[in-house]
């Protein structure tokens, strides 16, 4: 936004003026930039809140006698009337006009709707900041977070409830992108319509744990009832090279190694707690926005849960399927370590079998692991781990062919949707609550969150 220079330097020299005697009056000694800076800041919030009342003062415009009703008949102008909203600059109370006695008993206040003000309720400015810290934070800490930066207090259940509202919008976002994916109609004319040219696609899915606490003692006395939750997430992303000067020292040791160093581009996360048959309507509509159903080459790098290469099959029958490199090769190390007690006949006998797995050598990997699966839990695990993914496994084939064989973007992903919010100290979830603070910070960590926060500008929501 452009505004008047000279009318902000008069106002910014009228700011400096009001800090410098309240200063003044208080007598302090020794103050320095950090007060001067705190003591504007409060100003300035203050000022906002002013400034918020009489910009919606002086935006009512003209009373109209009569105005019409949503419901097709009359409403005639009562009087004034005063309302409270909860701004980026706190409590904000103003006077707009209010219109009443139609026939259907409801009344309006046209400035709100003009807004998308809801009386008594934190607006959209306000949600966006507020959201930004539930997705982020324990809502214990967002608190005391927030007051450092808004310069007044929230309730820990106001950030609960925001976050979660901004959850629902994209959970609403998805339904409907479901609802079109799964429609006949709506796909052949998707079928019909301009394609996405998207010229190599990846994805990855996993899951993670997330426990559920009983919301009430009647959920509390259920028998059976499940307290850990699998999270289903998924990502669609694209591959690009890292430039020489970016990499890091693991990048440099990876590119001796490989030749190139690939990293992922264009994360779209998406996920919910639901079973794998639902979570697979999200996978297809999640993928159909991206146009992975028309990607000249799709790439799911996965580990090896059969329900996720079940549902890539079903949806993305001609996907290439690849086991997460890192996925294959730790369960390597773990075998090592339990099977061989010699430090050196453990080094000796992991990086023969590594260098087999690098170079597509499953057979070969299975057969080395084969000897130990009597004694050891993880080598016999292993050996059929490896047996049932072994096309997933020809590293060097995908290597030559330049994909990325290595799923540190989703696994990375449900970290930071779980293990860096969900199951922060003293977050307790019911279902709802983590479905939808997860899907709030899904918008956030693939770019979209303008989105939502366009979206709750937009609807008064009830939920
Ligand atoms: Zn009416």
């Amino acid at each position: 936004m452009k505004y008047n220079i000279e009318k902000l330097n008069q106002i910014a020299q009228k700011v400096a003026e009001m800090v410098q005697e309240a200063i003044e009056d208080e007598n302090q000694e020794g103050v320095l930039i950090g007060d001067v800076e705190m003591a504007m800041r409060e100003g300035l919030r203050e000022i906002g809140g002013q400034a918020l009342k009489y910009f919606l003062e002086n935006a009512d415009g003209e009373v109209a006698a009569e105005i019409e009703c949503a419901c097709g008949g009359k409403l005639k102008y009562q009087r004034h009337r005063e309302a409270t909203i909860w701004s980026v600059f706190d409590k904000v109370t103003y006077r707009r006009a209010y219109y009443a006695s139609c026939a259907c008993g409801k009344g309006c206040a046209p400035l709100d709707q003009r807004y998308g003000i809801e009386p008594d309720k934190v607006t959209a400015g306000l949600a966006h900041l507020i959201a930004l810290s539930g997705i982020d934070k324990a809502f214990e800490d967002g608190k005391k977070w927030l007051k450092e930066y808004l310069l007044f207090e929230v309730s820990e259940n106001t950030i609960r409830a925001e976050t979660q509202k901004m959850g629902e919008l994209q959970r609403q976002a998805e339904v409907q992108m479901i609802a079109e994916t799964q429609d006949e109609a709506s796909l052949q004319k998707r079928e019909r319509g301009p394609k996405r040219e998207v010229t190599c696609l990846y994805g990855s899915i996993d899951a993670a744990k997330v426990r559920i606490e009983p919301r009430d003692e009647q959920e509390k006395a259920a028998e059976n009832r499940e307290k850990w939750r699998d999270l289903k997430a998924g990502c669609w992303y694209e591959g690009e090279s890292v430039p020489k000067r970016q990499r890091s020292a693991r990048q440099r040791h990876k590119a001796q190694r490989e030749g190139t160093v690939l990293r992922a581009k264009n994360k779209q996360y998406f996920c919910d707690i639901d079973n794998a048959e639902e979570f697979g309507k999200l996978l297809w509509a999640t993928g159909c926005a991206v146009g992975a159903d028309c990607a000249k080459l799709l790439v799911f790098i996965c580990d090896g849960a059969v329900w996720i290469w079940n549902l890539i099959a079903y949806y993305f029958p001609n996907a290439i399927q690849i086991v997460d490199w890192y996925h294959a090769e730790e369960r390597l190390k773990r075998i090592a370590e339990d099977v061989f007690s010699n430090l050196n006949e453990r080094h000796v006998w992991l990086e023969k079998v590594t260098e087999d797995l690098w170079q597509g050598r499953v057979e070969l990997v299975i057969a080395a692991c084969q000897p130990f699966s009597t004694k050891s839990e993880l080598a016999r695990l292993a050996v059929t781990y490896y047996g049932n993914n072994i096309e997933r496994m020809r590293y060097d084939q995908f290597r030559a062919a330049g994909y990325l064989i290595g799923s540190g973007v989703i696994e990375n992903g449900c970290k930071q949707i779980v293990t860096q919010r969900l199951k922060l100290p003293g977050a307790q979830w019911n279902l709802d609550g983590a479905i939808l603070t997860a899907k709030a910070r899904t918008a956030w960590l693939s770019g979209n969150w303008q989105k939502l926060v366009s979206a709750r500008s937009l609807l008064p929501l009830a939920i």
